[in-house]
């Protein structure tokens, strides 16, 4: 591995005799890890656990993930096992028992939304938000996948939450860095290196949080968070917050057996995970507290005239009015109850507190002591989508949606099921054709028992309707592939 030059001086200072240990373990392949889905995939597993993260495992080898079908039936994720840290400090703040509303700000493509899904609990708000609009999407598919009630992804500017007004109880930034962390798994990173860049990363992960910490509520918890080693994008941005901004760092009790080291700053501690002496990749992480309200910066008076309602423009057909806004601000309604009668028996709905909301013909099931908080935050953001999506409202029907399958909220007794061999699993994820002995109508596909999606039966044939976005397109191997179900 070639490490730019002016890297391994800037390391070599840091890390002084240390550093030849870091480059030793540079030159190793990553750990593979990943985080069960609790609630999805209830074994057991006497695999090699990440100590920090309950759920989180250590694999012998990497896998093709791709044709493994509980890997689409979101049994789990692939989450490298430094980053799982975050566990701690979600733990260690007291924030897995309480009701919180919580931001996650750069959130694609969802290794931390998907782990604070599962943390939190669940009569908690999260807010899963992703800038770049493709990102978005990816993350989406992935909050999709692990399934929840309670979380709300959208696709906005930092600033757009900064312009909401105190919101938010806990707020996670996991910053876009120089990913200096991750060189030995993302060897682009390597190439993308250099000072400027760095220096241009740490600019920006300061312009994030003072755009977006206005909706973060005094008292409540920012946990800060890259994938680098450097001073300039760590250490530094923390003591800017609390210098600049009074924040303060709480501390966490660690394990000194699991290798983060801590830093000191101004006499509490930060934690970082360096490759030689953790078992995962580089990583940053700080807990502060908010202890006063945020400065209203130019940035945010500007982003706040620009919010105030547009003018209404007359669209062509003259008989009815459209906003010039994009069509995703299209607002969620709460649905009647003659309305849900249509798809609740599709729904175990036993102890669950839902509400079902509809934008336009789309029905979500969404927890119901959080939808005035929905139906605000829809009026002012980019929703991408929201809670468990039930289905939508087509010419000839009620139709179910594919969140709807992968749900534990999905009624066994509505539907039937059939498990599939791992061949037609496979197939079916391709979107090939596969037989079943349905009876006629809409059903549903498993593999050893976990839900992949539905199926049309019409006599003898069965229409496969798996997301054409989401099918694999890779071909399919003669050797039977690895599933997670080996590892238990
Ligand atoms: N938290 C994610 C996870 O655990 O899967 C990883 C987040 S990644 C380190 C940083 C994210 O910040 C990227 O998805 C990137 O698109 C987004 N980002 C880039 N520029 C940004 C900006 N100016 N404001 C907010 N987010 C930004």
């Amino acid at each position: 591995m070639n490490l730019p030059s002016q890297f391994v001086e800037r390391v070599t200072t840091q890390l002084g005799e240390e550093v030849a240990a870091l480059f030793n373990a540079l030159r190793e392949s990553p750990p593979v890890s990943l985080r069960i889905h609790t609630g999805k995939f209830e074994r057991s597993l006497p695999l090699d656990s990440v100590p920090w993260a309950n759920d989180g495992c250590y694999l012998s080898h990497r896998p093709v993930f791709t044709l493994d079908p509980l890997f689409h039936a979101g049994c789990y994720y692939v989450q490298e096992a430094s980053s799982m840290f975050l566990e701690q400090a979600v733990r260690q703040i007291g924030a897995t028992e309480e009701p919180l509303k919580v931001l996650d700000l750069c959130a694609a493509p969802g290794g931390k939304t998907t782990h604070l899904m599962d943390l939190l609990s669940r009569e908690s708000l999260l807010v899963s938000n992703e800038v770049i609009r493709s990102r978005a999407w990816v993350l989406a598919e992935n909050v999709l996948k692990k399934s929840g009630t309670n979380t709300i992804v959208t696709n906005n500017d930092p600033v757009d939450f900064g312009v909401l007004g105190t919101t938010f109880d806990l707020m996670v930034v996991d910053a876009p860095c120089s990913g200096e962390g991750l060189f030995r798994k993302n060897r682009d990173s390597i190439n993308e290196w250099s000072p400027e860049n760095l220096n241009l990363c740490s600019q920006r992960q300061r312009r994030i949080l003072t755009d977006a910490l206005p909706s973060l509520k005094v008292d409540g918890h920012l946990i800060y968070s890259t994938c680098t080693f450097n001073p300039e994008e760590n250490e530094e941005v923390v003591r800017w917050l609390i210098r600049e901004h009074g924040y303060e760092l709480v501390d966490l009790e660690l394990d000194e057996t699991w290798g983060f080291a801590e830093v000191d700053i101004m006499g509490s501690a930060a934690y970082q995970a360096f490759p030689h002496r953790v078992r995962g990749e580089g990583f940053f992480l700080a807990v502060l507290r908010k202890t006063q309200p945020s400065k209203v910066t130019s940035q945010l008076k500007l982003a706040e005239k620009k919010r105030r309602p547009k003018k209404r423009s007359r669209s062509r057909c003259g008989s009815c009015e459209t906003e010039t806004a994009s069509p995703i601000r299209q607002t969620f309604e709460r649905v009647t109850r003659r309305k849900s009668k249509e798809f609740e028996p599709w729904l175990n709905l036993d102890g669950e507190r839902l509400q079902f909301v509809a934008r336009g013909e789309q029905a979500y099931a969404f927890s119901k002591n959080n939808v005035e908080q929905l139906l605000m935050l829809a009026e002012r953001l980019k929703v991408i989508t929201v809670g468990l999506p039930v289905g939508e409202w087509k010419k000839h029907g009620f139709v179910a949606a594919h969140g709807l399958v992968l749900s534990e909220l999905f009624n066994e007794e509505a539907f039937s099921v059939q498990n599939l061999t791992m061949q037609d699993a496979l197939r079916y994820l391709r979107r090939e054709p596969v037989e079943t002995s349905l009876p006629d109508g809409v059903g549903a596909v498993a593999y050893e028992g976990h839900r992949l999606g539905w199926v049309k039966q019409i006599g003898s044939r069965s229409n496969n309707w798996y997301p054409q976005e989401w099918r694999i397109r890779m071909p399919l191997p003669e050797a039977e592939p690895w599933s997670i179900l080996r590892e238990v």
